[in-house]
């Protein structure tokens, strides 16, 4: 199939915010427009020229179809030769989900951008533990100081929640003032562009579209994060955002790391642990509270409050204010379904626990993961129970 990625001219929108888009024609009269939206303070004119960011962000969606994709706009080969491998990578892993596009564009033209002028890291952000991790240690891990955050709207926050996403990016615009770290917000059409192309968000999705971002507004950084989301007790599945794929998308001016995925989970919150300034900002909540980060008491706030308990004591009370105590979160914990990923988590802390020799409360654990263990398995128990009878009573008819 021979497709067509034009880039379409900066526009603004009627709150003055920039518009930068393009359009993926796929015959037929099909077409896909893809949008950053950002505010005119993190504008600069040089990102019209860029074709490499709009790409990334449309290059997915022309995996799913597959052929020839010529770009309007000039590209770097050693870029598009990187984006290759990383296409590779992809078809390795989901044969069935993409195939090759063969990438031309109006002019072959490696970018330049003086050294001088490139400084600081950019690095995404939502408020929750891998991005304070990557916020606290970034400049310790790779020696380069953190300049930028960007936070998404469009991502874990749907694009529906408006005054949710503005009021939360303000709450960290007034307390991340370490240094001269500014944060960027920034709108696109990410997960409808996924749902439009079959693209599971978690497994496939977010990944490209965050270094897609980092690369529109990166162009004046030395180097782009991405907070690792994958750790060593993460399975080694295909992930939107993984350390094979995520450095792929770099470029020559811009190097793309996928920050620091060999630390799990645990050390992570382990040493947020140690850091009162970013535990009173950390948001790991999916739930939407007036006033609140987190809810403390749906699964994910469960397993990332008992980490803070085990790796320091009462050290939660400033990430979840309207817990009122330990044993109220095992009870909650206890009557919650939780799914197999979530009981693993709980059993991550618990073997924590019995090492740090919180021995009661590791056994209080080890007794809510062994009823919600026979739970799960007296239903299976059932379900094949009913799928024997049924198969017996169509023999017998
Ligand atoms: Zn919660």
């Amino acid at each position: 199939m021979k497709m067509h990625l034009q880039i379409e001219p900066t526009s603004r929108d009627e709150s003055g915010r920039v518009i930068l888009s393009s359009l993926l024609q796929m015959g037929r009269g099909r077409r896909h427009r893809f949008f950053f939206a950002i505010e005119e303070d993190a504008y600069h004119e040089s990102m019209d020229q860029r074709a490499m960011p709009h790409l990334i962000s449309q290059l997915m969606h022309a995996m799913r179809l597959g052929g020839k994709l010529f770009v309007d706009g000039a590209l770097s080969p050693s870029h598009v030769r990187q984006l290759e491998t990383y296409m590779r990578r992809w078809i390795l892993w989901c044969p069935d989900v993409f195939r090759w596009v063969e990438i031309t564009p109006n002019e072959w033209n490696d970018e330049v951008i003086p050294e001088s002028s490139r400084h600081g890291a950019i690095s995404c952000f939502s408020g929750g533990v891998d991005s304070f991790y990557s916020y606290a240690f970034l400049e310790r891990d790779t020696n380069v100081p953190l300049r930028s955050l960007v936070f998404m709207h469009g991502f874990d926050i749907d694009l529906t929640m408006s005054d949710y996403y503005h009021e939360t990016a303000q709450f960290y615009r007034d307390r991340l003032r370490k240094g001269n770290v500014r944060l960027l917000k920034v709108q696109t059409n990410a997960k409808q562009s996924a749902r439009k192309f079959q693209l599971n968000w978690g497994k496939v999705g977010h990944g490209i579209y965050l270094a897609a971002t980092l690369h529109l507004l990166g162009h004046d950084h030395a180097l782009a994060c991405i907070p690792s989301s994958h750790s060593p007790d993460s399975p080694t599945t295909p992930w939107g955002s993984h350390p094979m794929t995520d450095p792929l998308l770099s470029s020559s001016t811009l190097p793309l790391i996928h920050h620091n995925y060999m630390v799990s989970r645990y050390e992570k919150i382990a040493a947020l642990a140690q850091h009162d300034d970013c535990l009173e900002m950390v948001r790991v909540c999916w739930k939407i509270h007036e006033n609140q980060l987190n809810c403390g008491y749906c699964p994910k706030c469960m397993a990332t409050l008992l980490a803070l308990e085990v790796a320091k004591p009462n050290s939660w009370l400033q990430a979840f204010p309207l817990v009122t105590s330990i044993d109220s979160v095992l009870h909650q914990l206890s009557i919650t379904p939780i799914n197999a990923f979530q009981l693993e988590q709980i059993a991550i802390v618990r073997n924590h626990a019995m090492r740090e020799g919180r021995t009661e409360l590791a056994e209080q654990i080890a007794k809510i993961i062994r009823q919600k263990s026979t739970k799960k398995a007296s239903y299976r128990m059932r379900l094949r129970r009913w799928f024997y009878d049924r198969k017996l009573s169509r023999q017998i008819s």
